[in-house]
């Protein structure tokens, strides 16, 4: 594959470059609490049911936002409105203009550099099926990069 993600804008890419570009963190899967007085977003390591915790993958991709429906799927056309999508996001780092990191599947070559990185969720979530929503406030984190 070509280093397409250098060359096309979002909006240019194919179906499947554009799929390519999810490195498989599951950061976006957390779930997320708002500041109703500042819309300050905080991220919680309270993950959605559906998503595998050692793949980091989700467990009903075709059928996501079916099964969930707050789960949105991200386009070229809505990636702006998405100020909450963690730093590191691969979408969000394209569309400021910075480019893929080392552990990117695209640029490392495997999937593994993202765990190994520190990047993933892996080892640090739990699932929503587990906790009281009224705990979530307890469940703030500050790893979300
Ligand atoms: S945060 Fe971005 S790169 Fe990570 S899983 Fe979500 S869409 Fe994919
Ligand atoms: S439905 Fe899948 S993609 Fe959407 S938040 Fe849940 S695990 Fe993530």
């Amino acid at each position: 594959m070509t280093e397409f993600w250098k060359t096309k804008t979002l909006a240019e890419m194919t179906t499947q470059e554009w799929e390519s570009l999810c490195d498989g963190c599951g950061q976006c899967c957390l779930v997320k609490l708002e500041d109703t007085e500042s819309s300050e977003i905080y991220y919680t390591d309270v993950v959605c049911y559906l998503l595998d915790h050692e793949s980091c993958q989700c467990g009903d991709y075709q059928n996501r936002c079916i099964r969930v429906p707050d789960c949105i799927k991200l386009t070229a056309k809505n990636l702006d409105g998405l100020g909450w999508m963690p730093d590191e996001c691969a979408y969000r780092r394209l569309a400021e203009g910075r480019g893929l990191d080392w552990w990117h599947p695209l640029v490392s070559g495997s999937y593994d550099t993202v765990h190994l990185s520190g990047a993933s969720i892996r080892g640090k979530v739990i699932s929503e099926t587990e906790i009281d929503v009224e705990e979530l406030e307890q469940h703030i984190v500050d790893w979300v990069r």
